[in-house]
């Protein structure tokens, strides 16, 4: 087994299940899937502070939510185990022999999606490593911090180049950890945010925004239709125009990385009984959009669509923080350098959200990268295949290795 095959395996057996999977309302200790001490980074972030610090690495722990944080962003009903959990990002930092000239910035995630209670047991299969997070994204938290070890284990190493870890929290649900990191006065001339890549440099990934459209009718009696106005109806319109004239006018324009924006109507709850016209009706949709695009460019796009159709209807935005497509210049000295040594000739785009739109929004010009497949990430048998794992880490390494 590697080194990297090793921590991988260690990490999956420490479950680090982001408490917004934890049971709703009034669920018993007994009903629950499985025990407290199974949500929250925490574990995770400890075990791997005393890896990095046997390998020389600065340790510090950056809180992000504490016990008032933490029961104001989830807003849980049964906030009594879990609003103990007090998460931070875990800090791992290289200094270089020499001053200071460029900061490297490592990001992955240390939290997953919910899972079975099997799959914290890592297993190995025909070359993968099977279990909860082994490709989001704890296999990208062992290659990047098994290449960082292994620098700073080594007398070949950056004499001019800080490099530091950063294991986030909360990336699968409000992105705390990002959103802190980027407050703060952390500043870097790279961030590598670690996120299922294939081992290739991501320099672009859409955004998502969640909105609900309401549609607002008048309620008469069954028998007499004539007299209300029927909300289902307008939404049922509206349903349609979104899922074919919206998604044709968005399919017209195309990014070079991402292709084009989306939209999908995924929700849709309306009216109380047969005999009582139904005066409202609401449906949430999920809109991928491409870099420039904003919550109010998007609403002010289906407003005038609707209004051109003449329907209309109220819209609001459901998604706790906004989640910003990534666009980062592959022309950046570093983006070069980093695409250059991974023997890339152009960069990639990828379709799902990440930290790197965080960070890079808050200066910190971001690319993604990492080993394994989005295929296999939030999947029931999720696995990463060996080979790919170590790739990760090797061309990473290489990068790093090859920093002044
Ligand atoms: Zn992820």
């Amino acid at each position: 087994m590697t080194r990297t095959e090793k921590l991988l395996a260690e990490l999956i057996a420490l479950p680090s299940v982001n408490p917004a999977f934890a049971p709703a309302t009034g669920v018993s200790a007994r009903q629950a899937r499985f025990p407290v001490s199974h949500y929250g980074e925490k574990n995770v972030a400890d075990f791997l502070a005393t890896v990095a610090a046997r390998a020389g690495l600065e340790i510090e722990f950056q809180t992000v939510l504490g016990v008032r944080g933490h029961v104001r962003a989830w807003k849980s009903g049964d906030m009594s185990p879990h609003s103990k959990l007090e998460r931070s990002n875990l800090i791992a930092r290289l200094r270089p022999a020499g001053n200071v000239r460029r900061t490297i910035l490592l990001a992955p995630h240390l939290d997953t999606v919910g899972a079975e209670e099997a799959q914290f047991v890592p297993r190995l299969k025909n070359g993968r490593l099977h279990g909860r997070g082994a490709c989001d994204t704890k296999g990208s938290v062992a290659a990047m911090l098994t290449a960082l070890c292994e620098l700073a284990e080594s007398k070949n190493r950056p004499r001019e180049t800080e490099i530091v870890f950063a294991g986030l929290i909360d990336e699968e649900q409000a992105q705390a950890g990002s959103r802190a990191l980027a407050k703060s006065k952390f500043k870097a001339d790279l961030a590598i945010v670690g996120e299922p890549t294939r081992s290739q440099v991501v320099t672009a990934h859409k955004g998502s925004f969640w909105l609900q459209l309401k549609t607002r009718g008048k309620a008469a009696h069954g028998a007499t239709p004539h007299l209300g106005e029927n909300a289902i109806h307008e939404m049922a319109r509206i349903v349609d125009v979104l899922e074919t004239d919206y998604a044709a006018q968005l399919r017209r324009h195309k990014h070079a990385l991402l292709g084009t924006a989306t939209v999908n109507v995924g929700t849709i709850t309306g009216g109380k009984q047969p005999n009582i016209v139904p005066d409202g009706c609401t449906i949430s949709i999920d809109r991928r959009t491409l870099p420039g695009e904003t919550e109010g460019s998007v609403r002010r796009e289906i407003t005038a669509l609707l209004k051109s159709k003449k329907l209309s209807a109220t819209i609001w935005s459901t998604k706790l923080a906004p989640a910003l497509a990534l666009e980062t210049d592959d022309k950046l000295p570093l983006v070069r350098e980093f695409l250059r040594s991974v023997g890339q000739s152009r960069p990639a785009g990828v379709d799902y959200y990440c930290d790197a739109a965080v960070l890079s929004a808050g200066g910190i010009p971001s690319v993604v990268f990492g080993p394994g497949d989005i295929a296999q990430a939030h999947t029931a048998d999720e696995w990463i295949s060996l080979v790919e794992l170590e790739r990760g880490k090797n061309r990473l390494k290489k990068f790093l290795q090859g920093l002044p």
